[in-house]
């Protein structure tokens, strides 16, 4: 035998955590670390700052980290600091109190999927806005009782963490999460072994371990397939978030709504509301009619109805080619065992993610499925239920836009969180501490009315202040690392001044956020933040995801001017736009920008944490600013499109946006007074506090999702199982018998009066009737209605101008007389048309059974 020079296999590294050894009076500390409640409760946050705030940072405010650092002197420091020891008692309390309050039984119960949540900076688990409100949202619902627990991924890498070269390149840096630093738990079976759900991929099972995050009240269960159990080509699943190819996306939408709803089975949770935020989830439907369907014995449709009663999606992308689809050949190598176990056909099971039904060239699109199986859609602001509708409206033929379901919540940000301690504080003590349970009233945030200018303009530059101090330790670290000239980074330092009018603009930098429009007219541009009286500073912060080459560039081509001299220190690229930049950014500049080509901005919410900060937005009138904005709060940028054509548009946007700066907004700011500050801002502040940061927190987005959705969802749900099932099987039973004698239904007349051509007068009536003949004795239950529209020449749309339905006055037999009496309300030209449709009381709405026939 020929030796060879080396043998070694791979390594096999397994991890074992130490914990240190916590004196017994501060054990109260480590459950505490455990829950995140202490990252939106100011005084715990503070208990684990000031223990050692050079440590905390350097942990990036962690903890569990912390404490593993922490000395054996300290803690014995710790235990001897009587004034410690008080606050620690007294947070632990609060803590007690909040925890152990019961879950309100008089709301339903929700079981909330999403593929990202944003909860605190230590836990990568997002990448931006979509996770920043399910995070949200799940603390909002633990400060409100509701009985909710939340799926999700516990990713190995997590989002990418940004590094920017000295020419503005992006680096996407993919670091290992070490599971035990973070405030998780394994969970555990009823042996105390490590729990796993085996979850059926095609010729394996997947295993996922399962973690729980302690959201105050709320659990959240992360799935993890990074373990020894699944093969190198499984494991990566969990890996990244939002990244990798098709299949990998698919595997992990099966991971989420497969395995999710076999976790939420294995734990013995069950809920009445099933809440899909984003397509991304869309498959729980699926592991839930399998299960209806294999241990109740239901039919599919049976199975259908029941799911749909208790399921909500909420869509979050206005653009078709935002949402995740699935060709037929990748989507038949993971599913194709589906369809048996639902008795249905392969084609029968892609179609409920098609569009037109039997087109094999359309891919199986999960919000196409998601819309199928769920009885209630929404979108996420007023407008983006609009566009929602219209991007949904072929789903529901027969119906215009207009008339369909499909609604919306507009988004919130969770008050606690959000809000600058500084802020709060001065909110507890003028609204009472109790406000928050009240944060909803508007006539309470009136209260800011009473404070003094000087005491605002106090926290503002206070947090102004941390701002800049956090933009120069900034500035140096990257600068350090990238080994920049030592002489431009103390003229740039030095030209940071606190007195300018410091505007923030930090989002994803996707294309159409249009984060160069400011840079359309450099000589403009280079006026504005020149002029030695007004001077003006820019923040800008933001990741492009890394296969998104413009949003790169347009990254590069920001940090480039930034660096030409007249910009130096006046337009300034903070690295890594995270939570933790977020939080000090949207607190500390004065203005917060946002100039998204409408509507592709579904809702926003930066510009909602913004306004709890007494920071004013100017933005786009787009997403949530649409219904926020009001004069003399903040500014707009009108919604009206002059051009077709894009860079015209953006030439002209970016013409009011420097317009509006050198004649409103600059001039504003500098009408100081001899204080210091200029009271009409001031004003500009209180009014946006009163009058719109109020309508934009998580407690009226989840009371909002209580009364449009969850109540409604939640008692219909009830009534179809009780008994068995019986109105659910009944239900199905009409759709069916419905369904296959539709179209047999006989149009026997339509008389339609001579009269409405020779006497169509405003106020005239006229006596329409129709017979139809449905053939079949028990299919009685049919409503025509006169449908009125009118022509929206300016946007060459039609809309609805009036419905009114038929009475129905006469059955013979199988025949049946309808006839309505019309009045003619408006002057114009309309058309119009009749709708025959099946009615019955248990239709949660119209498009629960599609049927349409015009007549
Ligand atoms: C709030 C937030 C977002 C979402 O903001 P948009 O207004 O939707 O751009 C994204 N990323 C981070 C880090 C945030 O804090």
């Amino acid at each position: 035998m020929k030796l060879q020079t080396s043998h070694v296999n791979q390594s096999n590294w397994k991890e074992i955590v130490v914990s240190s050894h916590l004196p017994d009076r501060l054990i109260k500390l480590k459950e505490l670390a455990h829950n995140l409640w202490w990252v939106w409760n100011p005084e715990a946050f503070e208990l684990f700052t000031d223990i050692d705030p050079k440590l905390w940072e350097a942990t990036k405010g962690n903890p569990i980290v912390m404490r593993e650092h922490l000395s054996y002197e300290k803690f014995e420091e710790l235990e001897a600091d009587q004034a410690f020891l008080q606050r620690l008692d007294k947070v632990y309390n609060d803590f007690q109190t909040y925890v152990n309050t019961p879950v309100d039984r008089t709301k339903p119960s929700i079981a909330y999927f999403s593929m990202e949540y944003g909860l605190c900076n230590i836990l990568k688990i997002y990448s931006g806005g979509l996770g920043m409100l399910a995070g949200d949202y799940l603390k909002e619902a633990s400060d409100c009782n509701v009985d909710m627990t939340a799926v999700g991924f516990l990713y190995r890498f997590g989002y990418f963490t940004q590094s920017l070269s000295m020419e503005g390149q992006q680096l996407a840096l993919y670091e290992p999460q070490n599971f035990g630093n973070l405030p998780l738990e394994q969970v555990k079976d009823e042996h105390g072994n490590q729990l796993q759900i085996e979850v059926p991929y095609p010729n394996r099972i997947i295993y996922a371990n399962v973690w729980k995050v302690a959201v105050g009240r709320v659990s959240l269960y992360l799935l993890d397939t990074d373990n020894d159990k699944n093969s190198e080509f499984d494991r990566p699943i969990t890996h990244q978030l939002y990244g990798g190819d098709w299949e990998n996306r698919l595997k992990q939408e099966i991971m989420l709504g497969i395995g999710g709803m076999l976790t939420l089975k294995k734990l013995g949770i069950t809920k009445q509301v099933y809440h899909i935020n984003e397509g991304h989830a869309a498959l729980i439907n699926l592991q839930r009619l399998v299960d209806l369907i294999s241990e109740q014995g239901l039919t599919f449709n049976q199975a259908m109805e029941v799911v749909r009663s208790s399921a909500l999606y909420t869509v979050h992308t206005p653009v078709p080619a935002g949402h995740d689809s699935f060709d037929e050949g990748l989507f038949g190598k993971y599913m194709g065992s589906y369809p048996a176990k639902l008795g249905i056909s392969w084609d029968e099971f892609m179609d409920l993610g098609r569009e037109n039904l039997g087109d094999h060239n359309e891919k199986f699109s999960m919000s196409n499925f998601a819309c199928r199986m769920c009885q209630e859609v929404n979108g996420v602001s007023w407008l983006h239920g609009k566009v929602s509708q219209e991007m949904f409206q072929n789903l529901w033929k027969g119906y215009l836009p207009e008339e369909l379901h499909v609604s919306y919540v507009t988004n919130g940000v969770h008050l606690s969180t959000w809000t600058a301690s500084e802020w709060q504080r001065l909110y507890d003590k003028t609204f009472s501490s109790d406000f928050r349970k009240n944060q909803s009233n508007l006539k309470i945030w009136e209260g800011i009315y009473s404070v003094s200018d000087e005491e605002i303009w106090k926290t503002r530059t206070t947090l102004k202040n941390k701002l800049i101090s956090y933009i120069k330790s900034q500035i140096n670290e990257t600068w350090l690392k990238n080994q920049g000239d030592p002489g431009m980074i103390v003229a740039m330092l030095e030209k940071i001044n606190p007195n300018a009018l410091m505007i923030g603009f930090g989002r994803r930098f996707a294309t159409y956020k249009r984060a160069h429009l400011l840079f359309t007219d450099l000589d403009r541009l280079s006026k504005i933040v020149n002029n030695p009286l007004y001077p003006v500073q820019f923040i800008y912060t933001g990741k492009a995801h890394p296969a998104d080459l413009a949003g790169q560039d347009l990254i590069r081509k920001i940090i480039q001017i930034s660096r030409m001299p007249e910009f130096q220190g006046k337009i300034i690229f903070l690295e890594n736009y995270d939570m933790q930049v977020a939080k000090r950014l949207i607190s500390g500049v004065d203005i917060w920008l946002n100039t998204p080509t409408r509507p592709l901005e579904a809702s926003g919410t930066s510009g909602q944490k913004a306004e709890m900060n007494g920071v004013l937005n100017f933005s786009v009138l787009d997403g949530w600013w649409l219904e926020g904005y009001i004069q003399g709060a903040g500014w707009a940028l009108t919604e009206k499109q002059t051009y077709n054509n894009e860079a015209y548009q953006d030439q002209l946007d970016a013409a009011t946006i420097y317009s509006l700066l050198e004649n409103e907004i600059i001039p504003l700011y500098f009408a100081k007074n001899s204080k210091g500050y200029s009271p009409e801002w001031i004003e500009y502040i209180k009014n946006s506090i009163a009058k719109i940061a109020p309508r934009f927190t998580t407690k009226r987005m989840l009371d909002d999702y209580l009364d449009r959705f969850y109540f409604k969802l939640s008692t219909r749900h009830e009534r179809m199982i009780a008994d068995n099932f019986k109105k659910a099987k009944e239900l199905v039973a009409w759709k069916e018998k419905m369904a296959a004698s539709w179209d047999n239904i006989e149009l026997r007349e339509l008389n339609i009066p001579e009269s409405l051509y020779t006497d169509s007068t405003v106020n005239s009536k006229h006596l329409i009737n129709t017979v139809l003949d449905v053939k079949t004795a028990d299919c009685k239950n049919i409503g025509i209605e006169l449908v009125v529209t009118y022509h929206d020449d300016q946007k060459n749309e039609d809309h609805i101008l009036d419905t009114a339905e038929f009475d129905l006055v006469k059955v013979d037999g199988t025949q049946l007389t309808f006839q309505l009496e019309y009045r003619l309300t408006k002057a114009g030209a309309f058309r119009y048309g009749f709708r025959m449709f099946p009615k019955n009381e248990e239709l949660p709405h119209r498009q629960d059974f599609n049927f349409v026939r015009w007549l």
